[in-house]
């Protein structure tokens, strides 16, 4: 059976180009990075090469440039590494409700531990609002964190408004770019961010491996002690492997951002007018907002977004939904119920997001399917009435 993945903002396949950097450091390249031998010294050359690719893709320095174990840590890493450093003993945080969790749960656990914290709503499109974010500022407030790209529908939030307030204000602003490295040019002086999360695994690099743009001179506590790697910001034997392959997952992305995102974009386009065009009472989640190219997020009322994901996945089609299964239960999409959807709504959604090795006749074979399943299960729902024999 043909299989084709829809589901690139979860993970990405690895390119080979990312591959065949990794081999080196994974059998004859051995050495430790901190060696001071030849094995060291060609480890130390190779990380220090993707870092500076790192830093081409961001348009920061690479002295600038730590790296993590992914998204997840990074986020961390800024969020409770501001506070921590951050004078004073009253704190305040702002964050947004269509975070991450990688970025939600550590703004809970600063709430828990005793720091404010403002989480802002989103408009129904899913965009932040500058207004409110400078309404939220105080005295006290030590760091905004807020998302550049959602994962879920796509949303490019706007950041560089956002760091000119955060900039006149002397707050530090981290943003989470997990979504938007490979996808849209970033610059981090454009978007004016002191701290900056990407993750290789979500543009063609290899999982397990991040990186925090941190900019000089911004304060910012270490999550972790025990050695003096990463300018004795983040201590552990550095994955050279991984960091060489996230090196030239980063040039790969920089040099062919432009041509591929107008591709990806084409082909989304063409996906989410077929399938509105295709399947009635359906719409877009986010379409009036500036989206990231490859992403669609789409809501078909009556039935249930797992039902959906399953019943695609058996005719080759691998996508996700809008809702999480947490302890048994599925949970609709913390992001789609800020845009304002009604949870059954928010659990009828799909998200369809492309990729490098898409085609258009991956398009064309997911125009003719995703439609008839989608007939196939309203004819089952109890709650679905046809307007056209109604
Ligand atoms: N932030 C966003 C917006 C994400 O989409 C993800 C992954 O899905 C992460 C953070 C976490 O990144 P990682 O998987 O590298 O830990």
């Amino acid at each position: 059976m043909k299989r084709i993945y829809f589901d690139h903002n979860a993970t990405t396949p690895i390119a080979p180009e990312a591959l065949s950097a990794m081999m080196p450091y994974l059998t004859e390249e051995y050495g430790n990075a901190s060696s001071i031998h030849a094995f060291g010294q060609n480890a130390r050359e190779a990380v220090e090469q993707a870092r500076a690719s790192v830093a081409a893709l961001l348009n920061a320095r690479p002295a600038e440039i730590m790296f993590t174990s992914g998204g997840t840590e990074s986020i961390n890493h800024a969020i409770l590494g501001a506070v921590a450093a951050a004078p004073g003993t009253s704190k305040h945080v702002i964050t947004s409700a269509i975070e991450h969790v990688a970025g939600l749960d550590p703004c809970k656990a600063l709430a828990n531990s005793g720091v404010d914290l403002t989480v802002l709503p989103v408009d129904g499109e899913g965009l932040i609002s500058p207004e409110e974010v400078l309404r939220a500022v105080r005295p006290e407030t030590v760091l905004i964190s807020l998302m550049l790209a959602n994962n879920e529908t796509g949303t490019i939030e706007p950041i560089a408004e956002i760091g000119k307030i955060a900039s006149e204000k002397g707050i530090v602003l981290h943003t989470d770019a997990v979504q938007a490295a490979g996808k849209i040019p970033i610059d981090v002086d454009a978007l004016g961010v002191d701290l900056l999360s990407i993750s290789a695994h979500k543009f063609s690099g290899p999982k397990g491996i991040g990186a925090l743009y941190i900019r000089k001179g911004t304060p910012l506590s270490p999550l972790m002690y025990g050695g003096h790697s990463e300018r004795d910001r983040r201590p552990g034997t550095e994955d050279v492997a991984a960091i060489a392959g996230m090196g030239r997952a980063a040039n790969l992305a920089h040099s062919t951002i432009s041509q591929e995102a107008e591709r990806i974009r084409q082909l989304r386009d063409r996906l989410e007018r077929g399938l509105l065009g295709r399947v009635a009472q359906s719409w877009v989640n986010g379409a009036r907002a500036p989206r990231v190219p490859n992403t669609s997020n789409l809501t078909f009322p009556f039935i249930e977004g797992e039902a959906m994901v399953i019943a695609l996945d058996l005719k080759g089609i691998a996508c996700s939904t809008g809702a999480a299964c947490s302890s048994g239960a599925v949970e609709p999409s913390h992001v789609l119920m800020a845009l304002g959807l009604a949870p059954e709504d928010a659990r009828a959604t799909l998200r369809l997001s492309l990729g490098r090795q898409n085609t258009q006749e991956e398009i064309d074979f997911a125009l003719e399917i995703i439609p008839s399943v989608i007939e196939r299960l309203r004819r089952l729902s109890p709650t679905y009435k046809n307007p056209a024999i109604a």
